[in-house]
């Protein structure tokens, strides 16, 4: 019997595309669930992804989509790349851009048009070929779900999954024209948000499930705190809400496979290799020290303000800090000059894949001080590679980093450092309890070694996923 056939929807998809976590999941998710479904994956063709290095050739010049009384050419492309098939939607608008959403301190202003066109386009594709469900990934395949629902031609049921509910494209009321939608939308219960629309209150409105990347997280959405403004909409559809946590593709991330490593490791000696490698190319010299490392989108969300004010004092402690990242120019400005003021503080910036393999691999502890975190790769992906992190206790880092002091070697979870406020002194605490503890080396040593061995995969997850896609599929075929 053929394996029913999903479509997975994402803005930004690895190894063609990537700006963040959204990005591994849309790569390493539909690996996981591929050996029950055919499932195919699909995103826009935008300019930085390299058409001839992946195979990716056009299969259909589809025509055009039509919004608001404006034709846009789109054609579509694919490829097959590590035995899943790729679908790209290419459109002038859409893709021809030197950033996926923007420069680093903003949006496009006609973003809500560019994944207007991708929506359209993708609901042609549940037209023309025979999905039995559609996957969609954070506010921008988020109409995808309104234009089935409304169209009586199409079966095909939807889940919504809320990456971060702090990116809702939210746009001028003027959008909706442009989208092609009539005023009838304009409401509360629908697109209508503060005299603006939101593109994610319609995942939210009309997907048949909606799932969020922790179960903590699915939680704390539904608070004033956490809910961006959403919260008594997402409380309104609680019914279909649950939390999956992400896993990582452990073959992407594995320290024994990963040619981005000088060498590949399965035990801490091979790792103190590869961090003596990373010094060595860096300002940083002293090896003997701890040290500590942050990869990641330089934003308020991750705990970059608290880490900025923190840093001059982690400068004083005998520890080596390394940052990498990319994002707003506030931050740059900042860490440019403290890595200026401190030896022992080094700043790449810039988006490097490679690089960020090598700093997981040498570090001895990852800092994750974010305000709010969804689920965040960055953690399990540094565990992965026996690395202990520094953890804020929200979303989904309480899912999935336990506090040291609770470890237990027959427990499945990954340990860390947790630490209960975003605050300096709390942070800073944190700090000196790691430092304590790599001084303790036999203790450090144990957790190290059990980050290294936990399974962090998709495995259980994925089976989460497949029960939602199941109930789903059981109730279209009850209709
Ligand atoms: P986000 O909120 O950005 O999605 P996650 O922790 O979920 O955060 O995922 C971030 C992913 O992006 C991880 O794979 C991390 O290693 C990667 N990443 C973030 N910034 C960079 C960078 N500047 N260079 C390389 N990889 C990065």
């Amino acid at each position: 019997m053929s394996k029913p056939r999903i479509l997975f929807c994402a803005s930004e998809v690895y190894p063609f595309a990537k700006s963040g976590g959204l990005a591994d999941v849309a790569y390493s998710l539909p690996r996981a669930l591929c050996t029950s479904y055919t499932i195919e994956v699909v995103l826009p063709l935008y300019q930085c992804i390299d058409r001839k290095a992946f195979g990716i050739e056009l299969l259909d010049v589809q025509s055009e989509v039509k919004m608001g009384g404006i034709s846009y050419p789109v054609s579509l492309y694919g490829c097959l790349y590590e035995g899943v098939a790729y679908r790209f939607i290419y459109s002038p608008l859409l893709c021809d851009r030197a950033f996926l959403y923007g420069p680093p301190d903003s949006g496009y202003d006609d973003n809500a048009l560019r994944y207007g066109i991708f929506s359209y386009a993708v609901v042609n594709l549940l037209k023309k070929e025979a999905y039995s469900l559609v996957h969609l990934n954070d506010w921008q395949s988020a109409l995808i779900s309104l234009l089935i629902k409304e169209d009586i031609s199409i079966q095909t049921k939807s889940v919504f999954t809320i990456h971060n509910l702090a990116y809702q494209g939210i746009f001028p009321h003027k959008a909706l024209r442009e989208l092609g939608l009539d005023e009838s939308y304009f409401s509360m219960e629908s697109l209508e948000f503060y005299g603006q629309i939101n593109l994610m209150k319609a995942g939210i409105a009309y997907a048949d499930r909606i799932t969020t990347v922790s179960p903590t997280y699915a939680k704390e959405i539904l608070t004033p705190e956490f809910g961006c403004g959403l919260e008594g909409f997402l409380d309104f559809h609680r019914h279909k809400l649950s939390g999956i946590v992400n896993g990582i593709d452990t073959e992407h991330f594995s320290p024994l496979q990963d040619k981005a490593l000088v060498v590949p490791y399965t035990d801490l000696r091979g790792k103190a290799v590869n961090k003596r490698a990373f010094l060595k190319h860096t300002a940083l010299k002293e090896s003997k020290r701890p040290l500590f490392v942050f990869v990641g989108r330089f934003a308020s969300q991750k705990g970059l303000d608290l880490l900025i004010e923190v840093l001059p004092k982690m400068a004083q402690l005998e520890c080596s800090v390394a940052l990498l990242g990319d994002g707003e120019s506030k931050y740059h400005e900042a860490l440019n000059a403290l890595s200026k003021a401190y030896e022992n503080i080094d700043v790449a910036y810039g988006y490097d894949e490679e690089l960020s393999h090598r700093m997981y691999a040498a570090a001895d502890f990852f800092l994750m001080p974010s305000l709010f975190e969804p689920c965040g790769l960055a953690q399990l992906i540094a565990m992965r590679y026996g690395v202990l992190p520094i953890v804020h206790h929200v979303g989904g880092l309480v899912d999935t980093v336990q506090d040291y002091a609770t470890f237990d070697a027959k427990s499945a979870k990954g340990y860390g450092v947790v630490f209960s406020e975003p605050k300096a002194d709390t942070f800073l605490k944190a700090l000196d309890d790691a430092l304590a503890l790599y001084a303790d080396k036999r203790r450090y040593n144990t957790i190290a070694k059990h980050n290294l061995r936990c399974d962090f995969s998709w495995k259980e997850s994925a089976k989460s996923y497949i029960e939602i896609y199941e109930t789903l599929r059981q109730e279209s075929s009850n209709e």
